[in-house]
């Protein structure tokens, strides 16, 4: 296949500076929890997405020295930092495109719990959240230091291979930032006061990486045109405008996007596809130099629309280039209902902040890349010649049927529902959740293509039927049921009077198909991702008065990883219900719930007529445990191996069912009982380790 001709302006090459982009696809920095701890792991995830035609592909935020520390992310502090980065570089060019680096001193926001340097930023304050940690002022001789060590990285970074040096001036998480910042940037000296002189330390930046490495790398600047916080912090029609007025002309192109993090990637939840734009369009009227900005854009026509418009010059990506590193190719071979799409759930965005290498609910190969292997869109044929069943169509026996259908396998897939994609079908219906049933729209899609792979709906199997089937391999994929008992991590054992009272207990399950409800309700939240505040706002927008009781200080807590947080309190507040924090329901009586405080005092009553258990989930393993018990039926029938996957094995994220049944049909034939299940990146010994 090949391109249709109305996409042809995305892949217009780009002259950014001395340097020129194939196509108007940027990869925008983005952290990925692998960085200078995996570096391998980052460097060819990397490359995939310069595979994936991707023409600029950049780091993440990128340390220039000890007194800006990220636990984390790459760093170019000095010369031993390059072979790092030159892996990635490599990989990048391998491809064709173009790597950049976004070199970053995070001012107040570096806690530098390792180094123990003093943090520095314009002005004295504590660093950001909540560690008991100042930086202080910048002093002109700190200033001078810190021009220098951002030159210095910026030569070390074309050492390293690096086409483009981004000065960032973003997400409240970059020194340059908080220099323009009137919110932080309280200085009497030449750096502070007006614009001018809050703007002049970025434009010496500028000029100082032009100078230095400028003749053969492009300089680009990340700049955050608005900090979605009204008169307090940066506004686009301020800050964002006299800046591009100022220093417009300066450098190569402008990356520019919305702060602080939470406010750059938003969750499908609480925004649009494309809203950023009312923010960043008026940029292009203040520069003729390219800009790039993000939205989580993943449908082609938007993107020409964009470029037509004249509000981007290039689409830039985090997440949708996460979600499908081979968007880019997809297009320009013609094959746009191939585009696996972001979902905007963020469960990315908690893989850095946890520490972890970065997971993606669409793409479960994000992060393996190199460790297991996994590429996203090659997979190995198949190993043998055994039909497969998969008993479940959610996400994980979805996922599964998939990736046998591409090794070859031929698989019989049976659902129970008349309505393929699981608790994703069901999920998707809760009020802001619908991009999630993208999740299941791309793997039916992909499955109508595969003609090696049968599909039966309506189909609830036994134990019998599945042995009927004749299948020697069988993946059970019949996912979980929240729990109707009220136990999870507050209580060990069932909640007294949830099972007595059934006709008064609801769980996310029954809510979703349409229970009925009677207020006064009260859920009670002891599971602490996104299920009790959405079933709160969606009960609330139905009119019902809403009690929530978690025994966290903050509704939905985890959800601190996805940036969210933040947005669920505000939702609770506007949809009316009524938070009662850092309790738990300990009973449910004939009209009422016990309410008992975490940290002591004394329990009270709340009247309530629907209680819902948002606790924990159980496993849907009853098949698995049918035809496990009957081994003699089971060899008779010709079934060598049954294999739980996804939710059924152990209830969790839709990311991690569907990684499951990724995995399960990777894996499917090799035979590595002991073998470590994946390669692992050593740390170099010091060479001398005498005592001091
Ligand atoms: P996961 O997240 O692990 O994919 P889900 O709960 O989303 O799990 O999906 C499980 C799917 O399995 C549901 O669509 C359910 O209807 C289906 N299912 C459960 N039991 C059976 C069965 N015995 N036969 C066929 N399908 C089943
Ligand atoms: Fe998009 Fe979710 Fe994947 Fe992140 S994890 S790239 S938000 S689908």
């Amino acid at each position: 296949m090949s391109r249709d001709p109305r996409y042809d302006v995305l892949f217009e090459p780009v002259r950014i500076g001395p340097v020129t982009a194939r196509n108007r696809f940027y990869q925008v920095p983005h952290c990925n929890g692998m960085g200078r701890l995996h570096p391998t792991s980052m460097a060819v995830m990397r490359g995939v997405k310069a595979e994936g035609g991707w023409a600029v592909v950049s780091t993440e935020q990128c340390d220039i020295h000890p007194t800006t520390e990220t636990a984390r992310e790459v760093r170019l502090w000095d010369e031993r930092d390059i072979p790092t980065l030159a892996r990635m570089t490599e990989l990048v060019h391998r491809h064709g495109s173009l790597a950049s680096i976004e070199l970053t001193h995070m001012g107040y926001h570096a806690s530098n719990l390792t180094s123990r340097e003093v943090p520095m930023a314009p002005s004295a304050r504590p660093v950001d959240g909540i560690h008991p940690i100042h930086a202080r002022a910048m002093t002109r001789a700190d200033i001078a230091d810190y021009r220098r060590w951002h030159r210095r990285a910026a030569m070390n970074a074309k050492t390293a291979g690096f086409d483009i040096v981004c000065v960032y001036a973003a997400h409240d998480l970059s020194l340059l930032m908080h220099f323009l910042s009137p919110r932080h940037n309280h200085r009497s000296d030449e750096y502070g006061g007006s614009m001018e002189n809050r703007a002049r330390l970025l434009r010496e930046v500028i000029e100082d990486t032009k100078e230095a490495v400028g003749d053969t790398m492009g300089v680009v600047v990340r700049f955050a045109v608005d900090e979605l916080m009204g008169e307090r912090g940066i506004l686009a029609e301020r800050e964002g405008r006299e800046v591009l007025e100022m220093l417009g002309e300066l450098p190569d192109l402008w990356d520019v996007n919305c702060s602080d993090w939470d406010n750059d990637s938003i969750t499908a939840r609480f925004s649009e596809e494309g809203f950023q734009e009312p923010y960043t369009r008026f940029v292009k009227r203040f520069t003729s130099k390219p800009v790039v900005g993000v939205g989580r854009y993943t449908s082609p026509d938007r993107m020409v629309s964009l470029i037509r418009k004249g509000v981007l010059d290039m689409i830039g990506a985090a997440r949708p280039s996460i979600a499908d590193p081979f968007l880019p190719k997809k297009i320009e071979e013609g094959r746009i209902e191939d585009i696996r799409e972001c979902i905007g759930c963020n469960i990315c965005v908690s893989g850095d902040n946890l520490g972890a290498p970065m997971r993606c609910t669409q793409n479960p190969t994000k992060g393996e890349e190199w460790r297991k292997g996994w590429h996203p869109e090659r997979i190995p044929a198949r190993a043998g010649d055994e039909r497969v069943l998969v008993v479940g169509a959610g996400p994980a026996g979805l996922e599964a049927a998939r990736a046998l259908g591409q090794r070859g396998y031929e698989v019989t897939l049976a659902e129970a529902g008349t309505e393929l994609g699981g608790r994703v079908a069901l999920e998707s219906r809760l009020p802001g959740l619908a991009a999630w049933g993208r999740v299941r729209d791309w793997r039916v899609s992909q499955l109508h293509k595969l003609p090696n792979v049968e599909v039966y709906r309506a189909s609830r199997l036994d134990a019998a039927q599945v042995r009927e089937t004749g299948c020697p391999l069988v993946a059970i994929a019949t996912g979980s049921t929240w729990r109707r008992d009220g136990a999870g991590r507050h209580h060990d054992h069932p909640m007294p009077g949830a099972l007595e009272r059934p006709d008064r207990v609801r769980t996310p399950d029954d809510i979703m198909r349409g229970a009925a409800v009677e207020s006064p309700v009260v859920i009670f939240d002891d599971d602490h991702y996104y299920m009790g505040g959405v079933i709160a706002e969606k009960l609330a927008a139905e009119g019902h008065d809403v009690a929530l009781v978690t025994p966290q200080s903050l509704v939905s807590a985890w959800t601190t990883f996805t940036l969210e947080l933040r947005r669920i309190q505000v939702r609770m507040r506007e949809a009316g219900v009524n938070v009662i924090a850092n309790h738990a329901v300990s009973a449910l009586g004939d009209a009422s719930v016990t309410i008992e405080p975490e940290y002591g005092g004394d329990p009270f009553e709340r009247a309530c007529a629907t209680l819902v258990l948002v606790t924990a989930s159980l496993a849907a393993d009853a098949l698995y445990h049918a035809l496990m018990e009957d081994e003699a039926a089971l060899a008779q029938a010709g079934i060598r191996r049954v294999t739980r996957i996804g939710d059924c094995l152990a209830p969790g994220t839709i990311a991690a069912a569907v990684y499951g049944g990724h995995r399960y049909a990777r894996e499917l034939g090799e035979a590595r009982p002991d073998a470590m299940p994946y390669r692992r990146e050593l740390v170099e010994l010091g060479a001398d380790f005498t005592m001091p």
